[in-house]
């Protein structure tokens, strides 16, 4: 056997050593990928309101909620639900004077949002929360 031979013999075992490493490094991650899968199964179905579920469920209402604050959607404060009914008072208050008057308490930057709430709080005053009974004023 020539040294020629010899290093082409050590080469091939190199790279089979290489090949065989990678193959049980895959196994490992497909195991481990496996394993943690049924562990989330498992916890998921031994605590079905925790785990990964509960998580999406958080993500889900945090994006909710920034979307509501962005399309100035008013929710309440207390239970964060939207299904609210504005508490008539002061009927006399026109739109234009609350539309006005919240706009200038938000300051200039509150003015669109100001004459939107205007808009929706035409019958003035309070919000109640149809949810938990909770009730507010508008700012
Ligand atoms: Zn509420």
């Amino acid at each position: 056997m020539g040294i020629k031979d010899f290093m082409k013999k050590m080469a091939d075992k190199q790279a089979e050593t290489n090949r065989k490493i990678a193959e049980k490094r895959e196994k490992h991650e497909i195991e481990m990928q496996e394993i943690k899968r049924k562990r989330d199964e498992m916890l998921d179905a031994m605590h079905p309101f925790s785990g990964s579920k509960k998580r999406l469920e958080k993500e889900y209402q945090k994006e909710r909620l920034e979307q509501l604050k962005k399309d100035h959607v008013p929710f309440c404060p207390k239970c964060r639900s939207t299904n609210i009914t504005f508490v008539t008072k002061k009927l006399s208050l026109g739109r234009a004077v609350v539309g006005g008057a919240i706009g200038s308490v938000a300051g200039p930057l509150g003015t669109a949002a100001g004459a939107t709430m205007g808009g929706l709080s035409s019958k003035k005053g309070k919000v109640k929360c149809l949810n938990c009974g909770h009730t507010w004023k508008i700012k």
